[in-house]
């Protein structure tokens, strides 16, 4: 949270200009602001993540079947499907929990309009080796980017991969708007029909020009943007203190895994996932999650189920075909990680961890 009073100075305006929303000057400030941020120009705000998604999978004109991946928030399966579009699974890599370029081939067909893959845990996808891809295949690539907010690699933002990225700016994320996302396009002939899809298709006092929704993104949410962009810097700074401290505690023990740190990329510490390989550990994930919460310590199996277990696709989904990311699911927990987080708490939930070693559930 930014400070409060900054926080109330900034909506007194709002109080004096009676400028609630409709892209007023605070919307504007942040889609500038967050344009220079991530180094992309070409920037819509969004209501939330969901609907940014929607919308470019609109605006793309996305038919028939999409490539992405099963491990990811209900977001990026349900917006494909929402939209009428089939999602097809591919695996995920062992290491790092984002899609294996290596199984996308072989599931391209006729129908395949776009490959969606997910910056996992603000780890980045494959970019270069999807990229190939898409560009063998005249596919194009829109990455769900939700957790990769500030993500750079060599200096390159994480906003200018593939055709266009949505992000969330949901209360959870590593930088929050309350509720919000944007999505950045490469194409700058896009920002026109994405502001439309956003707004009724309303293109002036007389004229509609699409049929659009409404997802525009309020002065209220805009101001917590602009205060917390301002402190982004020092947040993920913070929080790589606790990475690091949990780094030294768990890497090396048998049967916890880490995401591998990537070179050349500066990351955000946007999650803490480790994963517990119940044979090599001792003890399973879900007794290790039950150990943390009897302790009052609020980790996430995130994320499980697996989006193509959800109920609401029984029978949809080939279970079998994603024998990674599956396994993954049941294995995985994201930490605490924010930048309050101090060592000594860092220290207790390593010691509930640690403790679990070899503990019958
Ligand atoms: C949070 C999230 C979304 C959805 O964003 P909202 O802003 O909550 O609508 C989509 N995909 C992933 C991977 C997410 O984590």
């Amino acid at each position: 949270m930014p400070r409060f009073e900054d926080y109330v100075e900034q909506v007194r305006e709002l109080w004096d200009s009676r400028w609630l929303t409709n892209r007023g000057p605070k919307h504007e400030e942040l889609r500038r602001a967050l344009a220079e941020k991530l180094d992309s120009p070409h920037a819509v705000l969004y209501a939330n993540g969901h609907l940014a998604l929607e919308s470019l999978i609109d605006v793309f004109e996305l038919s028939g079947e999409v490539i992405t991946t099963p491990f990811t928030f209900a977001s990026t399966t349900h917006a494909l499907v929402r939209k009428g579009i089939t999602p097809v699974f591919a695996d995920i890599l062992h290491d790092d929990y984002t899609l294996d370029p290596a199984q996308i081939e072989a599931l391209i067909t006729p129908k395949t309009s776009a490959i969606m893959p997910v910056h996992v845990y603000g780890t980045l996808a494959d970019v270069d080796a999807i990229q190939a891809i898409a560009d063998r295949h005249g596919l194009r690539v829109i990455y769900d980017a939700a957790h990769a907010f500030g993500v750079t690699r060599a200096g390159t933002s994480s906003a200018s991969f593939g055709d266009a990225s949505m992000f969330s700016f949901h209360a959870t994320k590593v930088f929050h708007t309350i509720e919000g996302g944007a999505a950045f396009v490469k194409d700058e002939r896009l920002v026109r029909p994405l502001l439309e899809d956003q707004n009724f298709g309303i293109t002036g006092p007389e004229s509609v020009h699409a049929v659009g929704g409404n997802a525009k993104m309020n002065e209220f949410s805009a101001i917590m943007g602009l205060l917390n962009l301002r402190d982004f810097d020092d947040e993920v700074a913070r929080r790589a203190e606790a990475v690091t401290k949990y780094r030294e505690r768990l890497t090396g023990v048998p049967g916890i895994y880490l995401v591998p740190e990537q070179t050349g990329i500066a990351a955000n510490h946007a999650y803490m996932p480790v994963r517990f390989v119940a044979d090599e550990f001792g003890t399973d994930r879900d007794t290790v999650f039950a150990a943390l919460a009897a302790d009052g310590i609020h980790a996430r199996k995130y994320f499980y189920p697996l989006v193509s277990d959800f109920e609401c696709y029984e029978g949809r989904f080939d279970r079998a075909a994603t024998p990674v990311a599956r396994e993954v699911a049941t294995q995985v927990l994201t930490l605490p990680l924010y930048a309050d987080l101090d060592a000594d708490q860092v220290d207790r939930i390593c010691d509930v961890i640690l403790a679990c070693e070899r503990r019958a559930p």
